[in-house]
């Protein structure tokens, strides 16, 4: 069963529902697939229309969705209206993107007369939508990573139908963006079947969905063990799909020296309040920060210290979000190599208190576990000696959506290596700001090596995000009029 809870106090706001059964599922799956062709089949510029009807139709019900969406998550009116905006906002820049025509741009090498290799036949580069594509919701952004959001835009982008899974975190919020969402595309002329919707409060529903022969890809945003779980799931299947899963990360972020000194003070707040901002729900959130041993930067860890133990985080999620991340402080808690500089004990209590504590490089190097995310506002101090041990820091960690990498403004050798090793463990590297708040351009990527994303060559937000569901295919020796319709038959 679904139940919509106020997220401030866990009491059950209205009558419980069902969850989707099989049958339901494989009824969605179905009726997306009927469409896939003929949707595949449109114009840039309806799908362009469907994107922009979406975003005003969201716009329209802006107060009470706001509202919905406060009660199921506390995430606050600014915070939920601002991420309705970027939204929106991603809904039309797709729009912008099909309108442009860059989506079904093809490569086209003439044919050479001759023998091989110098002569060749005409070849054809265009890229097709790759069919249904399930998406998972994540339960810390109700907008943007959820129903109509980013990987819901980009699959309709690219001419794929879509079938949502709701996140039980928000329930009712999801079954009402999902109905404004049904409704467009009826207004819009389109079948059904372009957006399925199913809402589960167990796993099965999802695994279900993922299971189902018709879907072409999956995109998910949420946990490791989520996104792994379905991700072999996917894999096993008698036909494996494309997994896109953006995962959890830690994302580190390097203090050098000179960023202590200069603004050292200034710094620590900022970095504070990154932490602390939506409770520390945010994949970008910086958890590992590596510091020098020098004056400025012991100064720069006791600023830090300071700021934090002034900040209040305010209620997380969900039942489920806040005992994972008791669990994750008191592993923590419990490991002899920690000092901790921050850990006021918040049982029992309805926010969590922020933690922080220090260790040393060779010893967090050592511990696995301790390059785990710990989802919500919590950071280790990792103290290193050198830039060679900040770079063997990164490599021990591996892959994550950020780095950030504060005082690299001087080029030298040891700065040079610092910036390839944040390249290599990072989808964006950050040489100022925080790594919270990841902007909607065509530039961006929001992915990075494993365990950051199960595709580090995609992103889930920003335009290219689109590729993910169109598949390259060459024409060889195409007659002349399908290459006047850019390689699409129609
Ligand atoms: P979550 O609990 O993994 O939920 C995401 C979805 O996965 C839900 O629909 C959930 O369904 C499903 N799910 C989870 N475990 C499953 C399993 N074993 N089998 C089948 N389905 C499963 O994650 P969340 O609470 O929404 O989000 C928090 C996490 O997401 C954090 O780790 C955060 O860093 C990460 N995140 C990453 C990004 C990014 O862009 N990389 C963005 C936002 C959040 P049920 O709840 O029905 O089980």
């Amino acid at each position: 069963m679904l139940q919509s809870t106020e997220a401030r106090t866990g009491t059950a706001i209205g009558a419980p529902w069902p969850e989707s059964t099989l049958a339901e599922i494989n009824q969605t799956v179905a009726a997306a697939a009927a469409v896939a062709d003929s949707f595949g089949a449109t114009s840039a510029a309806q799908r362009a229309s469907l994107l922009r009807a979406l975003s005003a139709a969201l716009e329209a019900d802006r107060a009470n969705l706001v509202a919905v969406a406060d009660r199921e998550t506390g995430l606050g009116l600014p915070r939920l209206n601002g991420e309705l905006d970027r939204t929106t906002f991603q809904l039309r820049g797709f729009a912008d993107v099909l309108e442009a025509g860059t989506i079904h741009a093809s490569i086209d090498d003439a044919a050479v007369a001759g023998a091989p290799p110098v002569g060749r036949p005409r070849l054809t580069r265009v890229r097709v939508p790759v069919g249904p594509v399930a998406m998972f919701s994540a339960s810390n952004f109700p907008f943007a990573f959820s129903v109509l959001g980013g990987d819901t835009a980009a699959a309709l982008a690219a001419g794929c139908p879509v079938v949502v899974k709701g996140h039980p975190a928000h329930p009712e919020l999801s079954r009402q963006t999902a109905a404004i969402g049904q409704r467009v595309v009826a207004e819009q002329g389109l079948p059904a079947g372009v957006f399925g919707f199913v809402q589960g409060g167990s796993i099965e529903v999802g695994v279900q969905l993922v299971q189902a022969p018709a879907i072409a890809a999956v995109a998910f945003t949420g946990s490791f063990k989520g996104g792994t779980a379905l991700a072999k799931i996917a894999g096993e299947r008698p036909r494996p799909i494309p997994f896109y899963g953006e995962l959890g990360s830690v994302n580190p972020l390097v203090v050098l020296p000179s960023a202590a000194a200069n603004n050292g003070a200034e710094l620590a707040a900022t970095l504070a309040g990154s932490i602390c901002l939506g409770a520390g729900q945010f994949c970008t959130s910086p958890g590992i920060i590596l510091v020098q041993k020098d004056a400025a930067s012991d100064a720069f860890v006791s600023s830090f210290a300071a700021a934090l133990q002034g900040l209040q985080p305010h209620a997380m999620l969900s039942a489920p979000i806040r005992s994972t991340f008791d669990k994750g402080v008191a592993r923590w808690r419990a490991a002899e190599a920690l000092t901790k500089l921050v850990a006021d004990d918040s049982t029992g209590a309805a926010a969590p208190r922020p933690f922080l504590a220090e260790v040393q490089a060779a010893n967090f190097i050592q511990d696995h576990g301790l390059h785990e995310e710990v989802f919500g506002s919590a950071a280790l101090v990792v103290r290193v000696g050198s830039v060679d041990e900040t770079i063997a820091v990164l490599r021990a960690i591996g892959g994550s959506l950020t780095v950030t990498l504060w005082g690299a403004e001087t080029e030298d050798e040891a700065t040079r290596s610092l910036v390839r090793a944040a390249t290599q463990v990072a989808g964006r590297v950050l040489f100022a700001g925080v790594p919270t708040g990841v902007a909607v351009t065509a530039a961006q990527h929001h992915g990075g090596p494993y365990p950051a994303s199960t595709q580090p060559f995609t992103t889930s937000v920003g335009y290219a995000a689109v590729d993910r569901f169109l598949r390259p295919v060459a024409l060889q020796d195409a007659p002349a009029w399908l290459i006047a319709r850019n390689g699409i038959p129609g």
